[in-house]
């Protein structure tokens, strides 16, 4: 696929946007690269998801596509990836010639989050995977053909087992408790949004061996979720979803302009916009 033109608006929509930094990110990403260009949050409630994706695809447009809305992008747009069609969730989307085209760039987004933790490589690694929707799948995807083995829990156990049905990955099972998710775990992937209530005791860290590494795909405007602050406390080596959003942005900016763009540039409007020192990812 190809990128034919520079989109002048470019879209998130979500319900709720509000926390998101991706205007941030994005817009400084689109002004340091010279083009002619907007990124906004709007804020969509589910039954007017739809209608708002009709008019892009009648208008040209593109952007991104978040929480409750990647499972319906997908069904509505035109042609998808192999990858989001695998996830089975678009939360990339853009316009050529009329028809509205989907990817998933938050299989990217979780593959940069794992060389973050030092994971380059996973296999025959033991991971644990606490959830089962959208962010989930895209674990999931981002581990397939890694060689690793992946034991997934979730609140709605049904869900857990179609999310498994679906990956069609034998080493990925379902479990009935996250204790025996993260029993004898190297990684310990969080995709449930716990992590944005005040509640950091989801696993209790000090249970868990000093090895283990934590990936929370949540996270916050400011600071860091209570489970990697309290994983952190305890000497684990933990990340939340921060990492995971500007890599999934950066890829989806490059489905939009047809290059990649300055990663540091997004990094430091993060960082400004959270009220830190500007520099790279942590
Ligand atoms: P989703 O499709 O709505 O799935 C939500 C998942 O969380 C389901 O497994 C759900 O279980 C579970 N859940 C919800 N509330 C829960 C609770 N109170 N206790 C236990 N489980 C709960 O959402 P998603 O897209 O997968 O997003 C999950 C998280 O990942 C969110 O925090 C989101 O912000 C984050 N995320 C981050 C990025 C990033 O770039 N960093 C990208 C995507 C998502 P049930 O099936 O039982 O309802």
């Amino acid at each position: 696929m190809t990128v034919v033109t520079p989109y002048r608006r470019l879209v998130l929509l979500g319900h709720p946007v509000g926390h998101s930094l991706s205007a941030v990110f994005q817009n400084a990403a689109i002004a340091a690269a010279g083009h002619a260009a907007v990124y906004e949050a709007v804020d969509v409630p589910p039954d007017a998801f739809a209608a708002t994706f009709d008019v892009m695809r009648a208008n040209g447009g593109g952007g991104n596509v978040t929480v409750p809305h990647k499972t319906a992008a997908f069904a509505r747009c035109d042609v998808t990836t192999a990858v989001a069609q695998r996830v089975g969730a678009v939360n990339t989307f853009w316009v050529e010639e009329g028809r509205l085209y989907g990817d998933n760039t938050d299989v990217t987004g979780v593959r940069a989050a794992f060389a973050a933790l030092g994971l380059g490589a996973l296999d025959g690694a033991r991971v644990a995977l606490l959830g089962a929707g959208g962010a989930a799948a895209s674990v999931v995807e981002a581990l397939r053909g890694e060689g690793s083995v992946v034991r997934v829990w979730n609140r709605t156990p049904a869900r857990a087992a179609a999310l498994v049905q679906r990956a069609g990955i034998p080493d990925v099972t379902v479990v009935d408790s996250p204790e025996a998710a993260v029993a004898g775990a190297d990684l310990i992937v969080h995709a449930t949004p716990a992590g944005l209530l005040d509640d950091a005791t989801c696993i209790v860290p000090s249970a868990l061996p000093g090895s283990v590494r934590i990936l929370d795909l949540a996270y916050r405007r400011v600071g860091t979720t209570p489970w990697v602050a309290a994983c952190r406390a305890a000497g684990l080596r933990a990340e939340d979803g921060l990492t995971m959003l500007v890599a999934q942005g950066a890829a989806a900016f490059a489905r939009w302009f047809g290059h990649a763009p300055d990663e540091a540039v997004m990094w430091r409007a993060v960082r400004e916009a959270r009220g830190e020192a500007a520099s790279g990812p942590t």
